[in-house]
């Protein structure tokens, strides 16, 4: 298995006994010894360390003929085509997907959308409601609050900057997304980084850290400094829609678009 699938697949387990080891009641009990040796897995250097594309082979998809919509799910995946990768490829790949159960409750995938060749790209963690109507990333409150960040506080358009989602398809409820679902969807994350190749990619919110860093650090303790992501400088701030919520927190998104600002025109 290559570094980065194993890394995946190391934290989706950490993640998963965790959530079910401190439930209230617990599903499964932990000893402290075999806790402290689920802590010390580690992604091995010696394991090979490959290019993105290769990462996300297994959910790469061919699309289908128009004639034969075959959706690409967990049993079938579909099959990689010989020609290149592409955001459009990918966005027919995503509207067809049924990996994972949320394709029975959207109504529109949305897979992102922007500058192709953007030098920033701002990764959020799911639709919402707005965002599953119209099949486009944060239109809804949180997404005008996006908007004056870029506009109003980066003098920059949303045309300039490609905005996605860790999830490409809206969790009901906008419940957070669990690992399984994120472990389907984020190869097609990947490829849209591997094919943009932004100079800083922005988390915003947890779930956008967390998949992209593979930990499970606070927000608070992933701010304020940088990150590394595949070789893209990338910088973690809060989520529009908490902000939303604690309006006193937007001086400190402020503090970070300014250092990715300053990053940017370095
Ligand atoms: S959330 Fe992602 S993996 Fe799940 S059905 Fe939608 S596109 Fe496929």
């Amino acid at each position: 298995m290559e570094k980065d699938a194993y890394a995946s697949l190391v934290h989706q387990i950490k993640t998963i006994l965790k959530k079910n080891a401190r439930g209230k009641p617990p599903l499964i009990r932990l000893s402290r010894e075999t806790a402290a040796l689920l802590e010390s897995v580690t992604v091995p250097d010696t394991m090979q360390k490959p290019h993105l594309e290769e990462v996300s082979v297994e959910s790469v998809s061919e699309s289908p003929p128009d004639n034969e919509k075959a959706a690409c799910t967990v049993e079938s995946p579909c099959i990689q085509s010989a020609g290149p990768d592409s955001l459009a490829k990918i966005s027919a790949e995503i509207s067809a997907c049924k990996k994972c159960p949320l394709y029975a409750t959207r109504l529109h995938t949305v897979a992102g959308e922007g500058n192709p060749s953007a030098s920033l790209v701002f990764v959020g963690e799911a639709p919402g409601a707005s965002e599953d109507r119209q099949g486009r990333p944060f239109v809804g409150r949180a997404g005008q609050l996006l908007t004056d960040i870029i506009s109003k506080g980066m003098k920059m358009s949303r045309d300039d900057v490609f905005i996605c989602n860790v999830l490409k398809c809206r969790p009901p409820e906008n419940r957070v997304p669990n690992p399984e679902e994120i472990m389907y969807c984020e190869p097609y994350l990947l490829r849209q980084l591997d094919l943009i190749r932004p100079k800083v990619i922005c988390a915003l919110g947890a779930v956008a850290a967390h998949t992209l860093l593979k930990n499970d650090l606070t927000i608070s303790r992933l701010r304020g400094e940088w990150h590394t992501y595949h070789g893209i400088a990338l910088r973690v701030t809060y989520h529009p829609a908490y902000l939303l919520r604690n309006p006193a927190d937007k001086v400190k998104t402020w503090d970070d678009v300014k250092e990715i600002l300053q990053f940017l025109n370095a």
